[in-house]
């Protein structure tokens, strides 16, 4: 399959091979910089889930691939992570037409960052402990005892549209690296790229290990959670959707792992160093045009600072260029549709509607050579309360929520007052400081004078209902196993005077 900026249709890819929807049907990706239709896709129904599922069933059940020594795997994962460099340009012009994602961000940092994960977990591979052998026990008795680590099975992976690559692999990558099969559901805004990557996987992996069936989330995605031979379910998506997944999971009690929305607190303190601490909120909430589960939407600003804070951070909003996400030059790319700009416009007004401040922003923009796309100004409200709407839900796009305090415990308290739990940051010169509040900050990363920095080697997840269970690190290899013990008795005869002498009086 080649790039070409005419229209192309994508089939489904089960088993290595490219295929349509058991029904011919297709779906429409349109790039929401231009409005322009840019791929036709296989729209997946139920019976193709199912093919999916039984080739990647076939693959885990009858064929080497679980069995593989740790070396051979982390060699796979290597050559995966060449593939995926190689073919990094036509990867990043895919997720860019159809995510909105700029060019410079897929390129600079997302394609950079799939290359190490491969990297990172094969590495990790060849260190981890398949197997834990146990000292001989005094009780209950002598014997061998092992912790084996082994395969889930066939895992299913449903992804958003956000990060469409970036968020496939981090299911991929562990899945592969522990022996699993895998089947991935992407969004349907984004299939196009993590249908190229399953092609680019399945040049060394054996049919079967990767399969993607596109397809409505209401059809494809629910066939594949509540499929009898899919053993774990990876999902990430709004805590609307997990709440969904979780309950046709339980029907077939799945292990389930849920990474979900956020409405992440920024803190900056008093001693902050504002030259850097300002331009990198705005990083923390503006990049990707908002729309990044961990982006820093409540923005806490101490009394005596706020109106210089305010005024610099309209000034610096200001430069933020929109435009095509295809021009290396462009800064924010569009939001992802029609409706998502329409839903972000109607939290602007609400916000206006509240009593907060608008100060930036809060309009759709028309670029040029972009009118029909969906773009909307980086949008600052000050005066805003915690109990606001803007305050308490996940927006998904640029708009930024000042919220003044007067005492550090005041803005933590607030910080925390959430149904997320996903990230949280802290500006200041004093790390000490910096590390207590960090232990009082209920989220899965706080950063420290940084944001968006996500390393492969360590975990990514959210508390609260912002998810279950953890992404990347080791913790990702863990939660694409599960654990055997191997119990060997190794004097029976002692057992027999003792151990069967719970139920057997006579000796
Ligand atoms: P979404 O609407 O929840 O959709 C996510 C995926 O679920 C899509 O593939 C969607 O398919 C599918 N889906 C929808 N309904 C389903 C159902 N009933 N059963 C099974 N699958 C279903 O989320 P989104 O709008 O794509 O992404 C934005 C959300 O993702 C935000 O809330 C963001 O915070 C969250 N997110 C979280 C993280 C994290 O790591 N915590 C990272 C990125 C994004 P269709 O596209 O076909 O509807």
């Amino acid at each position: 399959m080649t790039v070409q900026t005419d229209v192309q249709t994508f089939p489904l890819y089960i088993n290595g091979q490219w295929q349509p929807a058991s029904n011919n049907e297709t779906f429409d990706v349109i790039n929401p910089a231009t409005g322009q239709l840019v791929a036709k896709v296989a729209k997946g129904t139920a019976e193709d889930v199912n093919k999916a599922v039984h080739a990647a069933r076939e693959a885990f059940d009858n064929s080497d691939w679980r069995n593989m020594s740790p070396k051979e795997r982390a060699n796979i994962l290597y050559q995966i992570s060449y593939a995926i460099s190689e073919h990094a340009d036509e990867l990043a012009y895919l997720e860019a037409i159809s995510s909105g994602g700029t060019v410079r961000r897929i390129g600079g940092n997302d394609i950079l960052q799939m290359v190490d994960l491969f990297q990172t977990l094969a590495k990790f591979v060849l260190e981890y402990e398949f197997s834990e052998t146990l000292p001989s026990p005094p009780f209950p008795g002598p014997a061998h005892n092992f912790i084996w680590r082994e395969p889930i099975g066939v895992c299913a992976a449903i992804t958003p549209w956000n990060l469409p690559m970036v968020i496939a692999t981090w299911k991929i990558a562990p899945a592969l690296a522990m022996g699993n099969t895998i089947v991935v559901k992407p969004a349907s805004y984004t299939p196009l790229s993590t249908l190229k990557l399953a092609e680019i996987i399945s040049e060394v992996v054996p049919p079967g290990v990767i399969n993607v069936v596109t397809g409505s989330g209401a059809e494809a995605g629910e066939a594949l959670i509540k499929h009898p031979n899919v053993d774990k379910v990876a999902f990430t998506g709004s805590t609307e959707v997990g709440r969904r997944v979780m309950e046709l999971s339980a029907g077939t009690i799945k292990n389930t792992t849920l990474e979900l929305g956020g409405k992440s607190p920024n803190i900056i303190l008093e001693d902050a160093d504002l030259s850097i601490a300002l331009p990198g909120s705005l990083f923390g909430v503006f990049l990707h045009s908002g729309q990044l589960c961990e982006s820093g939407t409540r923005l806490f600003v101490p009394d005596q600072l706020h109106d210089v804070i305010v005024e610099q951070l309209v000034h610096l909003a200001s430069k933020i260029k929109p435009g095509n996400p295809l021009d290396p030059n462009t800064d924010v790319g569009p939001v992802i549709s029609k409706k998502q700009k329409e839903t972000i416009l109607s939290y602007i007004e609400a916000g206006k509607q509240e009593g907060a401040t608008l100060v930036c922003g809060g309009k759709e923009i028309k670029v040029p050579g972009c009118e029909d796309g969906h773009f909307i100004e980086p949008t600052i409200f000050t005066n805003v309360t915690n109990d606001m709407k803007i305050a308490r839900e996940e927006i998904f796009g640029p708009v930024l929520s000042v919220i003044r305090y007067s005492e550090v415990d005041e803005a933590i308290k607030m910080a925390n007052d959430s149904i997320y739990g996903l990230a949280a940051g802290v500006w200041t010169k004093d790390v000490n400081n910096a590390y207590d509040i960090a232990r009082k900050l209920q989220a899965g990363v706080v950063w420290i004078n940084d944001w968006h920095m996500l390393r492969n080697d360590a975990p990514f997840g959210g508390y609260k209902q912002s998810g279950i269970g953890r992404e990347m690190g080791k913790h990702s290899l863990d939660a694409y196993t599960q654990v055997k013990h191997v119990h060997t008795s190794m004097v029976p005869e002692l057992h027999r005077r003792n151990w069967y002498g719970l139920l057997f009086s006579e000796k």
